[in-house]
């Protein structure tokens, strides 16, 4: 194995925050990025977005209604680590981007509103890191202001998201009695001086907790702190890297990203434990990081990126190999060899060209159409990465044209728009309707928008009488033409071909799942 390789794919980490929106994402991010020294000043995550919003007219939306709906890749190096921080859209409308993106990850932070506890957008999002268990590292956040108690905030996180706890930090009270957190793993106290970024803080070792230097520091919270860390120490379940990294365990810390306080710890926590990139699975076989030739799949599309450009850009996730400005890889559902002469990388504060780049980053191709998500790129094998899904879409809306010129405009640009991940579009079999489905709403104010930004298309909603989807298939071809004989008013297809069932509602969908057992309803659908 080529050391060199080895040593650039073991020092990277890539990874995503999963929270429900006012947790605190953001807030924490800036932080994370100001320790990588990506960003010298605080505020300026929040201005990039603003900055953004203040730019891009489909993102208007996002500044009307006060939501981040796109995701971006930063990068940053911390220590001898390369992290790439793969941000996602908060708002549960725009969910199943979410979802993609976590597929490109190899490991999770969650972030907790101490108030708050386990909100619903987290219990969603910690299912989707359920389907490749993917290891999570907790952050209780605001423990400057008052919330529940810490022991009641992991037995709700054990409850609600079925994962171990395993405190390696503990906070010495909170809100106006908010002191700091004991480490626990490396016996040392932080203390908490509010209103003051304590980012350069050393710790205080205090390996025996009897010492009568603890009283002397934080009063009478020494003895609550000694009791707690008691019951602990007979409670806890202790760390157990390997549960850990099969996504069974989470080791939790407490803080306030606001105050940038106990920010360090979990991300020196985080570089030492969290996974670096590891295998990958295609069709055909298992891919090890290490391996030599490049490859790596696309697992979001994002246009309009620079407004000025119209540009598109495709992400793609390294999963082996080295790649180098201006190589050549094959483009394997279109049979062509293509040459990534302009990959970018994004820097947390720019934009910059990649020279090389390893397993567990990510570069963005510019992109003219002819990439869709899930799409795999290799140097020479024809490989097929598995694992980036569709989800059946929950909501759905009939699209009508102002001006019925526009047909072709309105079909390219659903393509593309479906093709991006950002709304799915159906044809249903009889009739020649054109039905919208997301599984957030919004994306169809989204869609609307950038189809007339975009495509110079004109349209309107009108509502579509469906409340469920499901992708059909079955081994036996006489009782699926059966089944579509009979449901042939339900039938559509998607923008790929693929044959799906639209439910007026759960109830009917049900009732027609038990009519014919041997048709397979499908949930989600992984790209062709
Ligand atoms: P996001 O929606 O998860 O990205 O959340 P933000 O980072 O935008 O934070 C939501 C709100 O919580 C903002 O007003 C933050 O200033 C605030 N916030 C974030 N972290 C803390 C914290 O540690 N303490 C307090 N008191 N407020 C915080």
């Amino acid at each position: 194995m080529d050391k060199q390789l080895q040593k650039e794919v073991d020092r990277r980490r890539c990874f995503g925050i999963i929270s429900h929106p006012d947790a605190g994402k953001t807030t924490l991010t800036e932080k994370l990025l100001l320790f990588g020294g990506a960003i010298q000043l605080a505020g300026a995550v929040k201005a990039r977005k603003a900055e953004r919003h203040a730019t891009s007219d489909w993102m208007a939306i996002e500044r009307e209604r006060g939501i981040s709906v796109t995701t971006s890749v930063m990068k940053f190096n911390y220590r001898d680590f390369e992290v790439n921080l793969l941000d996602t859209p908060g708002h549960q409308d725009f969910s199943e981007d979410t979802y993609r993106v976590l597929t490109a990850v190899d490991s999770a932070l969650m972030v907790i509103d101490s108030a708050k506890g386990v909100e619903p957008q987290t219990e969603k999002l910690m299912e989707v890191c359920r389907m490749r268990n993917t290891p999570i590292i907790t952050f209780v956040n605001k423990l400057d202001r008052e919330g529940l108690e810490p022991l009641d905030i992991l037995a709700e996180i054990e409850d609600k998201l079925q994962i171990e706890c395993t405190p390696l930090s503990w906070p010495i009270g909170m809100g106006k009695r908010f002191k700091g957190v004991y480490n626990l793993y490396r016996k040392e106290l932080h203390l908490f001086t509010p209103g003051k970024e304590t980012r350069h803080q050393q710790g205080i070792v205090i390996t025996d907790l009897s010492d009568s230097q603890l009283d002397a520091l934080l009063g009478s919270q020494a003895d609550k702190l000694r009791e707690d860390v008691e019951l602990l120490e007979g409670a806890a379940n202790p760390l157990e890297t390997a549960h850990y990294l099969k996504g069974n365990q989470s080791p939790v810390f407490f803080g306030s990203a606001l105050n940038n306080f106990g920010v360090r710890e979990l991300l020196d926590a985080f570089v030492e434990m969290a996974p670096a990139p590891g295998a990958r699975k295609t069709v055909s076989r298992e891919v090890s990081p290490y391996e030599e030739a490049f490859s790596g799949f696309v697992f979001k599309i994002q246009a309009n990126m620079d407004p000025a450009h119209r540009d598109r850009i495709a992400f793609l996730r390294i999963c082996s190999g080295k790649f180098t400005r201006g190589m050549k890889v094959m483009h394997h559902r279109i049979g062509k060899e293509i040459a990534i002469s302009n990959a970018t990388i994004f820097m947390a504060q720019d934009r910059a060209n990649v020279e090389e780049a390893y397993a567990g980053d990510i570069i963005g191709i510019h992109n003219h159409g002819t990439i869709k998500i899930g799409d795999t790129f290799t140097e020479k094998e024809p490989l097929k990465f598995t694992g980036i899904p569709n989800f059946a879409p929950e909501h759905f809306r009939r699209v009508v044209l102002k001006n019925p010129l526009k047909l072709k405009q309105l079909q390219k640009g659903l393509t593309q728009l479906a093709e991006e991940g950002a709304v799915q579009f159906f044809r249903p079999i009889v009739g020649r309707d054109y039905i919208l489905g997301a599984v957030g709403i919004l994306q169809f104010d989204v869609t609307m928008a950038r189809l007339k930004a975009e495509y110079g298309v004109e349209a309107i909603y009108e509502p579509a009488p469906f409340a469920a989807a499901r992708w059909v298939s079955c081994k036996d071809k006489k009782k699926l033409e059966e089944f579509e004989k009979k449901n042939q008013g339900n039938l559509a297809h998607d923008a790929e071909g693929h044959l799906a069932y639209l439910a007026p509602n759960e109830w009917r969908l049900g009732f027609i799942m038990e009519d014919f057992p041997d048709i397979e309803f499908r949930k989600t659908r992984e790209h062709d």
